[in-house]
């Protein structure tokens, strides 16, 4: 039996702490509340969005119709026959400790990343080197379809893993519930050190999220011509992989850290986040986007593509 919240701020379930009131919000817990949701979207008509950890969507600011269903199935997290079997609204965060628990290693560049499993595979989560697709072996997703809902496998070579990009987020009528995961066992002291170390160096370079709501990254690192490349790779004597460069850096280059718009400020530690300083409002944030983009435009003729959803 599933209940349908209202009454609810989107602001509550968003780690850039804001978004407007919302019709409803469903939380799935299992696969009977799937199917009970399902029924209900198929009988009432009406639209929903899928909601992970909320730390990679920016909500508008007014009322939404939209019924919210919260993967909530986080108690399936096993390892078996060498594989890790995980559900979906598991958090990253307790995925990666389980891993390091277990003895294997693979997963350490997620370490402080927040959300859940499913909005990590959909976007293909990544840091430091490493990113989801590296260590999936199968995903198991709901589909919708005309009001039809069928239990779908994938395997890797199905999941269209890109940069940031998976087939689940290109085709939006997939609910991801299910994960197996291979990894590798490593020893366990330099799979806790890996993770100290990436933990700080983040701690160093990204704001607290407890002190500066955000959502991470809101660019995806482009593509740059030779020039720009040769530029980056000067100053900070280092080389760049599959010519991409930090959209952080070219933001910074524009003079934008500190820029604000109401409450929503570029990052003064990471240029590549915006921070809510506290009242901020969605449209701030969208004003503070289209703003970074014609900058970084005029200065590099470099197009920035958002990483981030916004609905
Ligand atoms: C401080 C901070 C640091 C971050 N660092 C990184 C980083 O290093 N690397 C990185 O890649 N990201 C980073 N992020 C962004 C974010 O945490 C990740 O993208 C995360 O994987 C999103 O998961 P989520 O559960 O919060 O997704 P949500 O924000 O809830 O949803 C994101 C999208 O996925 C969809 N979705 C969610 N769950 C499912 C599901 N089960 N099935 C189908 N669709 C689903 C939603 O509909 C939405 O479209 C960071 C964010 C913050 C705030």
């Amino acid at each position: 039996m599933i209940k349908i919240e209202t009454g609810l701020s989107l602001r509550d379930f968003s780690t850039f702490r804001i978004g407007g009131e919302v019709a409803g919000l469903v939380r799935i817990k299992n696969e009977e509340d799937l199917q009970a949701f399902f029924q209900l979207i198929n009988k009432e008509k009406r639209d929903f969005f899928i909601l992970g950890g909320g730390s990679n969507v920016l909500f508008r600011d007014d009322y939404w119709h939209r019924l919210v269903a919260k993967i909530e199935n986080d108690q399936k997290l096993v390892f078996k026959n060498e594989k890790i079997i995980c559900g979906a609204g598991v958090t990253l965060a307790k995925l990666v400790n389980y891993a390091y628990e277990e003895g294997l290693t693979g997963l350490e560049w997620a370490v402080g990343i927040p959300g859940t499993v499913g909005g990590a595979i959909r976007g293909n989560a990544g840091a430091f080197g490493g990113q989801m697709a590296d260590s999936v072996e199968q995903v198991v997703a709901w589909e919708w379809k005309e009001g039809v809902v069928k239990k779908r496998t994938f395997l890797y070579q199905d999941c269209r893993f890109g940069y940031r990009e998976s087939l689940f987020k290109e085709e939006k009528n997939f609910l991801i519930w299910e994960v197996k995961l291979s990894l590798n066992f490593g020893k366990k002291e330099a799979i806790r050190k890996r993770m100290a170390e990436l933990l700080m160096q983040r701690k160093k370079t990204q704001p607290k999220l407890n002190q500066f709501p955000s959502l991470g990254s809101i660019f995806k690192n482009p593509m740059a011509p030779k020039e720009i490349i040769a530029l980056f790779e000067k100053e900070k004597q280092t080389k760049v992989k599959n010519h991409k460069v930090p959209a952080g850096w070219l933001i910074e280059k524009c003079k934008l850290k500190g820029q604000r718009i109401g409450d929503a400020q570029v990052s003064q530690l990471q240029a590549n986040f915006i921070v809510n300083l506290g009242q901020a409002k969605a449209n701030e944030v969208q004003q503070l986007i289209t703003l970074i983009k014609e900058k970084v435009w005029q200065e590099f003729r470099i197009q920035l593509e958002e990483e981030i959803e916004i609905c």
